[in-house]
């Protein structure tokens, strides 16, 4: 409300429309309002001057209340234009809709009753759409104290709701995008505080929610793997980088809260939350992958039949083992088996029981040899056993052992019925200053187990580099 003073200086003495009804008593005019000692035609010109929908109601002696001055607003704020409103007063039921005249005279008539002012919100259809308003009543009172008028203001707060509805909108959404999530979200503030452990994040680590908004990330981290955790985060909250995938090399892992320990897939992004970092962490269990990876390496080395470990891993571990007894400048012995007479055993017994004598000797084989030494079949009923740090005398002095195990059927089996004798002969060999692979000290223990089946079978050869 601006006013002229006598200096034809402009004053705004209100400012705003909350403020309008405590302002009111303290300006002249509203004072004249009071004292009724204004015209009707003023009190229009007042209401129809403010920018939020504004009555004057007055309860008479029937105790019906009639508006007595309102502006274009206040017949907006119910709806439409109402003829009602071209001439005051009216009762002011009368222009309210059907669906919420109810619940605004109640207001109303609280207001009278109680003499406080009273705040609600209400939904009015229009043309254009509902509308939400915000309606204050305001009882003025006389000299007596007592009020027989209410000064009712509406704030159209449609834009507001609206507002608050898409947040909530988006919120929801958002919120149900993270609970339905497959993968777990783990949120974490730059002190490594959890602020958002979505379901799936429950799930697979065993903890409920209240357990772990606020907790340090690193419970979720096996103990091994924390002291660099810190680092890590403020490394990545300094780095241009947004977002990546943890730790890509190496396999990650989380802690279950019963302590057992899972490989997981993390990927991480940082976000700007109202100036402070966040680091949103996107954990996959890939217990499943690993298995299958793992299975799957394990078949490409190893021979099913038996367990052992297959040609590619003779060739993979061979080199290996080469090159370290180059380097330390060791010792290595390479033994060549082969079952004497195999085809016989297969044609006399059956392939079944041909597979079973495969199947012994290999773990008979395996419990023989030393923790460091390398059992492998190499294909077919030959097997080769690599033995580092082993001498000539050592390396011959297995193979006998091993040739004399067998002979004398010296160890436990279950045999469907009658044992099955069967002997090997085993070709020996040493690497030498001119080897330059482990396919050469190969060519010499068959060279020298060609030598123990020439002799006779059932024996052990040297092959002389
Ligand atoms: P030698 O004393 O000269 O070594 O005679 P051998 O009969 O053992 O030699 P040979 O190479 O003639 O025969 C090897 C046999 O081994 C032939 C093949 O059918 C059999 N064999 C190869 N792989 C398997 C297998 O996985 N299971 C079974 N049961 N037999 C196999
Ligand atoms: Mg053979
Ligand atoms: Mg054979």
């Amino acid at each position: 409300m601006l006013e002229r003073d006598e200096s034809k200086l402009d004053n705004v003495i209100i400012c705003n429309i909350a403020e309008i009804q405590l302002q009111f008593q303290k300006i002249e005019l509203f004072k004249r309002i009071l004292m009724y000692s204004v015209t009707q035609l003023q009190v229009q010109a007042f209401v129809d001057g403010v920018g939020a929908s504004i009555a004057m109601l007055e309860r008479d002696e029937n105790k019906l209340d009639n508006v007595i001055a309102c502006n274009n607003f206040f017949s907006q704020m119910f709806g439409g234009v109402s003829r009602l409103t071209e001439t005051t007063p009216f009762m002011l039921k009368d222009l309210i809709p059907r669906y919420n005249r109810m619940e605004f005279m109640d207001q109303v008539n609280q207001c009278f009753t109680e003499q406080i002012p009273l705040e609600f919100q209400q939904a009015f259809d229009s043309k254009n759409g509902t509308r939400w308003w915000r309606i204050s009543l305001k009882p003025i009172l006389d000299e007596q104290e007592k009020s027989y008028r209410l000064l009712i203001t509406g704030q159209d707060i449609s834009s507001k709701i609206e507002l608050e509805h898409k947040l909530k909108i988006t919120s929801s959404r958002f919120a149900s995008v993270i609970e339905a999530a497959y993968d777990c979200i783990i949120t974490i503030n730059q002190r490594e505080k959890i602020v958002l452990f979505n379901k799936a994040a429950q799930e697979l680590f065993g903890y409920n929610e209240g357990e772990m908004l606020g907790q340090s990330i690193e419970v979720l981290i096996p103990e091994q793997y924390r002291d660099g955790h810190a680092a890590y985060v403020d490394k990545f909250a300094h780095s241009p980088i947004k977002s990546r995938q943890m730790e890509e090399r190496n396999r990650v892992f989380g802690q279950h809260k019963d302590g057992s320990q899972f490989p997981v897939e993390i990927a991480i992004s940082k976000i700007n939350v109202g100036g402070m970092v966040e680091f949103t962490a996107i954990v996959r269990d890939i217990s499943d992958k690993v298995r299958l990876m793992d299975h799957l390496a394990k078949q490409a080395s190893t021979d099913p039949l038996t367990g052992l470990l297959n040609r590619r891993e003779f060739e993979e571990q061979g080199k290996i083992m080469f090159a370290l007894a180059r380097k330390n400048k060791e010792p290595l012995s390479i033994l060549m088996l082969d079952i004497d007479k195999f085809k016989d055993i297969n044609d006399n017994y059956g392939h079944d029981v041909g597979d079973e004598v495969l199947q012994l000797l290999s773990r008979v084989g395996s419990m023989t040899v030393r923790h460091l030494d390398v059992f492998i079949r190499l294909g077919g009923e030959e097997f080769v056993i690599l033995m580092p740090d082993t001498y000539k005398e050592q390396g011959l002095a297995m193979a006998e052992r091993v040739r004399k195990i067998f002979e004398t059927q010296s160890f436990e089996h279950n045999w469907n019925g009658e044992p099955i004798p069967f002997t090997v002969s085993i070709g020996v060999a040493i690497m030498s200053e001119d080897d330059s692979s482990v396919d050469q000290m190969l060519k010499r223990a068959d060279e020298a187990l060609y030598d123990a089946k020439d002799g006779g079978r059932n024996r052990v050869a040297f092959g002389e580099g």
